[in-house]
């Protein structure tokens, strides 16, 4: 299904992409060397519950995850990428991590995700991934107005991603969001230009370039959730929601500094 807002529609979803840009904005600066990822995932529960949102993440139970997944956001660490489920892990310095998060307010969802080392021992790999998947979002962003199809998005955010050197999965991408967090169209993150589902004002995309430093191929942990890497090397993601509008794209989940 694919769901077009309407005006009325377009404030709800302005206000869950601040949201959920205000918590990641929040948490980013709370993380620190010593945190555990515990912690991460009962400060995002909190922030959600005050602010009257609910997570999508709880209750969530795909086909591919062991469902449900039980915890209010994504952690992954170094080389996990996607769908990190939170555990006993205390962050060290120079560790890469990617949060993830969903939450549905006044019936309208907003997701994003922001990769950052923790601590002060950033590798020059860690800061290139980053570096990167943030270009593709950028880049898949501009790409996207009224007009344009999936396609041109896709061509855009695999561009960047295999200039930088990484090699592309399409496996897992972004797609429309709405009334739900996941829902057509499939944004994958490499594609040709001019195929495709054209954009119209009112549609809601999840854009989420991740990479990884040297492989396309995941596996998943023992835990039935977290996809790591399958040669254990570093990756990172980095999500926004946008809705396009009859100028272009709007991002929902820019932080309150940008938005400002
Ligand atoms: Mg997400
Ligand atoms: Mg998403």
């Amino acid at each position: 299904m694919i769901e077009i807002l309407d005006r009325t529609q377009l404030p709800r979803a302005r206000a869950a992409g601040a949201l959920v840009a205000d918590i990641l904005q929040t948490l980013r600066t709370r993380c620190e060397v010593g945190t555990n990822l515990l912690d991460v995932d009962r400060w995002a529960r909190d922030m959600i519950t005050e602010a009257g949102a609910q997570s999508c993440y709880v209750d969530y139970a795909p086909s591919f995850g062991r469902g449900p997944f039980g915890h209010h956001i994504c952690t992954s660490v170094n080389d996990a990428v996607l769908h990190g489920l939170p555990h006993d892990r205390t962050l060290a310095d120079g560790d890469l991590l990617s949060l993830d998060l969903a939450v549905s307010l006044g019936g309208l969802v907003a997701d994003s995700a922001i990769s950052f080392v923790v601590g002060d021992a950033a590798s020059a790999e860690s800061v290139a991934l980053i570096g990167a998947t943030e270009r593709a979002l950028r880049a898949g962003i501009a790409a996207a107005r009224p007009g344009a199809r999936i396609g041109d998005i896709s061509h855009a955010i695999g561009t960047v991603l295999g200039e930088a050197g990484y090699p592309v999965n399409t496996e897992f991408g972004g797609h429309g969001v709405g009334s739900t967090m996941h829902q057509d169209p499939h944004v994958a993150n490499s594609g040709r230009p001019g195929r495709g589902y054209r954009l119209r004002p009112g549609l809601l995309l999840a854009l989420e370039p991740w990479a990884m430093a040297d492989t396309a191929e995941l596996v998943t942990d023992a835990d039935g959730w977290t996809l790591r890497s399958a040669t254990g090397c570093r990756t990172a993601h980095s999500e926004h929601t946008i809705a396009i509008t009859e100028d272009g794209a709007e991002v929902l989940t820019a932080p309150a500094a940008v938005r400002a």
